[in-house]
């Protein structure tokens, strides 16, 4: 944790930049409070208020006295996401948010309605720096990582919208590879795994990444126990890296070994995205591999048709793929099922506010 000097933060915090506390962990808060001279329990207090109540302001935190909310409005800050605009599909009433951090950039967070469960999609970075050549946040570039603030509050502020109890379930597969941004990532995980946090528990909280071996066994390392999904597309490292770049640099076999690890270490299933484009990974021996790999980890597969990209006018490589056709996709499925593997589909939710997977990017000049 960065506190700079608090003792001249205190005696003139205006001089200052203040100490932002939201995104901090209840151990960050723990020494951020005893620097500052007050008691340890007040740590447990701003994380109520911050993380359970939704509060932003040290005026309304009622337990607190009016001396100690002066000073704390001094010396710190909770500042996170603002709300810029939010959509709501038609078709699916799924919800799709933009928001702003605090250096201006635009992000995107997408609430999905279903019978069973509400899952909010997050990002973690701003842009994306994989190039994934079917992704349209790919298409868009990097501009940078998501603060854990920043990570956490688009959950904060959209149970602000719908209600606390509303959303049920958290995937990290919005704007942005997670485990390249570890660090924050982690640390947000850290803030819903807390048995001070209500609601979500990480075992409805699920990270998808693109394959970064070393940060999937340091994941499966950390005591933290989210489920996983692996961004798959091929079990072929040729096919895979013609459409996934980074698996030039963690192919297949690195993954793999990292992902049982992961299973091992955390007791969870892995999920194998696997999104569908024509004669590209949807042949038979697409399938027998799929089946090989899914008998070797204990895991199942998500089939994602593939949404189009036209909004974002691809070039090259993305201008060229094309999504699998419905029946070559039931098909597809119903081979893994005659497997006894477990599979689900996922049909898309949100295209018509190019909310859905993939789709997620914001134009910049
Ligand atoms: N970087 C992470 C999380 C973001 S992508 C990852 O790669 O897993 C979330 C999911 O959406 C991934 O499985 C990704 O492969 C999928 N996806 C990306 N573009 C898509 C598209 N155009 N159509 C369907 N799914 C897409």
């Amino acid at each position: 944790m960065e506190i700079i000097d608090q003792k001249s933060l205190i005696e003139n915090p205006s001089l200052t930049k203040k100490v932002n506390l939201k995104g901090m962990t209840i151990d960050e808060l723990e020494d951020f409070f005893l620097e500052i001279g007050e008691h340890k329990y007040r740590s447990e207090q701003i994380f109520h208020w911050m993380y359970n109540k939704l509060s932003v302001s040290f005026f309304e935190m009622e337990n607190f006295s009016k001396e100690l909310r002066n000073k704390l409005n001094g010396i710190c800050e909770i500042k996170g996401l603002e709300y810029v605009d939010s959509k709501v599909s038609e078709e699916s009433g799924t919800k799709k948010y933009i928001f702003k951090t605090s250096d201006d950039l635009k992000i995107e967070s997408v609430l999905i309605p279903e019978e069973s469960r509400k899952t909010l999609c997050i990002s973690t970075q701003v842009g994306c720096p994989l190039d994934c050549k079917f992704c349209a946040t790919g298409l868009m570039g990097y501009k940078k990582n998501l603060t854990p603030g920043e990570i956490i509050d688009q959950y904060l502020l959209v149970a602000k919208d719908v209600g606390k109890d509303y959303v049920t379930n958290i995937v990290y597969m919005g704007m942005g590879e997670p485990l390249l941004n570890y660090h924050n990532t982690l640390k947000s995980l850290e803030i819903l795994a807390s048995s001070l946090t209500k609601g979500i528990s990480l075992k409805k909280v699920t990270v998808s990444t693109a394959g970064i071996a070393p940060k999937i066994i340091a994941l499966a390392d950390s005591g933290l126990k989210p489920k996983l999904a692996l961004s798959l597309h091929s079990c072929f490292d040729e096919i895979r890296s013609l459409i996934m770049p980074i698996n030039n640099k963690y192919p297949i076999h690195e993954n793999v070994k990292a992902i049982r690890h992961y299973a091992k270490n955390t007791g969870t299933r892995i999920t194998f995205e696997y999104v569908m484009f024509k004669d590209i990974n949807d042949r038979d021996v697409d399938i027998k591999e799929l089946v090989k790999l899914c008998k070797e980890i204990p895991s199942k597969v998500n089939i994602i048709p593939f949404n189009s990209l036209k909004h974002m006018s691809p070039k090259g490589f993305s201008a060229k793929l094309q999504p699998t056709p419905r029946e070559r996709i039931d098909d597809f499925v119903k081979k893994l099922l005659d497997k006894n593997i477990t599979v689900t589909v996922r049909y898309t939710q949100g295209t018509d506010i190019a909310a859905a997977c993939g789709q997620l990017a914001i134009k910049y000049k």
